[in-house]
């Protein structure tokens, strides 16, 4: 049951948490972040109780999913414990799916902790499979690594799903291959286009490809076929017929996705942001503080999503040279 608190003013559930767990990362990803980020001072975070409590007020509203994300999720210390204690949701029933988005680096330490604790699925990024490009496009990160991460995963019973970034004459033309490795590793495969959150050191316009333009050009090898699977998520899917697994799609640019968003996103220093594409937030970090008890989070927890805004309005050309926000994809999580 989801409680009136949860549904906005276009009608639309909230029924998907994501909770950026830490804005630190053992990556530097060229469209992600700058090489020297200033992160948050250690004493702003949530605590990993107050995180629980956070993410347990949710789901006592009706949330059904809960994904961790970051920064990197899995280097944020005690990780574990959290994910542990919020796995009590899965067994009452409360919660569906408790999942997170990785860039694996770590994955091999924690893949049977993981799914010990009930993670049935994660996501995890790796935008080539060249180990010179993979430095290139991470700065810090190691292809070989990562790989025997999702290994780990997979050997612990764990679906692992993988996504990229669409770069314009980076990875564009090794998409075919991308496609063909994940779907004999029995993994679906997610593009996305690069959307402009936060100042990188260089300019997005370079990076930018749509993915339109992948899509046209994919149909010279492959055959995509329209399918209704979805996720909860803002990919749309295809069926490639030779190889028979599943391609997903996030256009945030080329498409927008908002009249179907159900998610909201809460930052490691209990902010929610009603929506990925626009500036406007709560603070729930004052209201769980102020009491012992859940009333003056949970009046928060309706003003934010009473003002869940319908929509992004996402560009990136040469006349838009400022991001769209300021705060980077790893404050809120992908
Ligand atoms: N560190 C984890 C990872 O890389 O999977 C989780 C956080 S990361 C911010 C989540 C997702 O956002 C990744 O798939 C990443 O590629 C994507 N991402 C980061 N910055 C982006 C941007 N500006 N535009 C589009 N996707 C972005
Ligand atoms: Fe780190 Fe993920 Fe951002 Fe890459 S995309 S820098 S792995 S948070």
């Amino acid at each position: 049951m989801i409680s009136p608190l949860l549904i906005d003013p276009f009608g639309r559930h909230v029924s998907y948490l994501r909770v950026s767990v830490t804005d630190r990362c053992d990556f530097r990803c060229v469209y992600c972040m700058a090489e020297n980020m200033n992160f948050l001072p250690r004493a702003d975070l949530l605590t990993l109780e107050e995180l629980d409590r956070m993410c347990s007020a949710f789901i006592a509203q009706g949330v059904k999913k809960l994904r961790l994300t970051g920064g990197e999720p899995l280097v944020r210390k005690g990780i574990m414990t959290l994910v542990e204690s919020l796995s009590r949701h899965l067994k009452s029933g409360a919660l569906d799916e408790l999942t997170l988005t990785t860039n694996g680096s770590q994955l091999a330490k924690y893949a049977i902790d993981l799914a010990k604790h009930g993670v049935k699925r994660i996501n995890v990024s790796v935008d080539t499979l060249d180990a010179a490009k993979f430095k290139q496009i991470t700065r810090w990160g190691e292809l070989a690594k990562v790989l025997d991460g999702i290994k780990a995963a997979q050997a612990a019973g764990i679906h692992v799903k993988i996504n990229a970034v669409a770069l314009k004459g980076v990875n564009e033309f090794e998409i075919p291959d991308m496609i063909r490795w994940c779907h004999s590793q029995n993994m679906d495969f997610t593009l996305i286009e690069t959307m402009p959150l936060g100042d990188i050191d260089g300019d997005r316009t370079d990076q930018y490809l749509p993915l339109s333009q992948v899509r046209a050009a994919l149909m010279d090898n492959f055959t995509l076929e329209d399918i209704p699977y979805k996720t909860g998520g803002p990919a749309r899917y295809v069926r490639v017929k030779e190889t028979g697994g599943k391609l997903g799609f996030i256009t945030p640019l080329t498409h927008n996705f908002c009249e179907s968003c159900n998610r909201v996103r809460l930052t490691c220093t209990g902010t929610l942001y009603m929506c990925l594409g626009q500036d406007d937030a709560a603070d729930l970090r004052h209201a769980l503080r102020a009491s012992e008890s859940d009333d003056l989070l949970n009046t928060a927890i309706a003003e934010a999503i009473s003002r869940k805004p319908k929509g992004h309005d996402f560009i990136i050309d040469r006349n838009h040279q400022k991001p769209a926000v300021a705060r980077h994809m790893s404050v809120t999580g992908g």
